[in-house]
């Protein structure tokens, strides 16, 4: 059994919070490519990881959310599609201690696939596909696909990453609370959705973004109700208030944290943030969550 799952037999495991908002406060401007900064400003990128470590984090998302040569095309990098990710990959081992994992994140492409959009599924598959490959080679734990807004898309990243091989894979979707449940933009259900992560292979369940802390309580017990393998639960810090083009978030972490729990309760097996979270909500959420040693 993959070691994180075996941790996770013994106490909630817990993830990282925001990359983006840290590296915004870092200097990191709006329209800038966040994955270059893994190449320009290494050791920014490895600070921040060490910040999770710090506060409780067992493991860290590598700073690939974008990673894939698809979007990395939109501002002319795909050529660079490689290295970034195989830099990223390294400078996440590098702030690892002992005993802790890295998870190579998978976001998506941007695109839509057709016919509602321009980009063929097979492509997608194949952009992933490699991707993945360069995270393992740089030294990944593990795959964490997330900040899916379609199935069929989260699918052809689960379905690349799992031709890898023995690779451990979290597949997540993002839901939105409507008057009937929690649905993906694209309309997909709860059910539906661990059906075909089940199907297609996925080691861990996982819904991130879009959500606060408290809106997945919900999700969680509907999603523990629905699957048996483990859960990975990702919210926001709350609901986000835009205030002349400035989007924030008003959660503080002591609310994050108390939610944290009620997640945890509701059957989440791996908790970690979401936008508008940093180290001081992971801090919360270790402390509240007992997790210190
Ligand atoms: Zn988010």
């Amino acid at each position: 059994m993959h070691a994180i799952l075996e941790l996770a037999k013994k106490r909630t495991v817990i993830f990282d919070g925001g990359m983006g908002t840290m590296l915004m406060a870092a200097g990191l401007k709006a329209g800038d490519c966040p994955e270059t900064w893994n190449i320009g400003k290494p050791s920014v990128v490895t600070d921040i990881h060490r910040k999770y470590y710090e506060a409780g984090s067992d493991v860290v998302h590598t700073n690939t959310f974008g990673g894939n040569a698809i979007k990395l095309a939109d501002k002319g990098l795909s050529d660079q599609m490689e290295k970034i990710n195989v830099e990223a990959a390294k400078l996440a081992k590098e702030a690892c201690p002992a005993g802790k994992f890295v998870a190579g994140d998978i976001g998506p492409t941007g695109k839509l696939i057709k016919p509602l959009g321009d980009l063929v599924l097979e492509e997608a598959e194949e952009g992933f596909y490699r991707q993945a490959q360069a995270l393992i080679k740089g030294g990944v734990d593990l795959i964490s696909i997330e900040t899916m807004f379609s199935l069929e898309e989260a699918l052809a990243a689960l379905r690349a990453a799992k031709r890898l091989g023995d690779v451990l894979v979290i597949a997540a979707l993002t839901f939105n609370r409507t008057k009937k449940g929690f649905y993906t933009i694209m309309g997909e259900g709860v059910q539906q959705t661990i059906s075909a992560f089940e199907g297609a292979g996925a080691d861990v369940i996982a819904s991130n973004c879009s959500l606060g802390s408290r809106d997945m309580i919900d999700l969680t017990k509907e999603l523990r109700a629905a699957t048996r393998k483990p859960i990975l639960i990702q919210p926001n810090a709350g609901k986000p208030v835009t205030q002349k083009g400035v989007t924030s978030y008003q959660q503080t972490p002591a609310e994050f944290a108390q939610d944290g729990k009620e997640i945890r309760n509701s059957g989440a097996d791996m908790i970690g943030g979401c936008c508008g979270t940093n180290p001081e909500f992971i801090r919360a959420l270790t402390e509240a969550l007992g997790n210190w040693p």
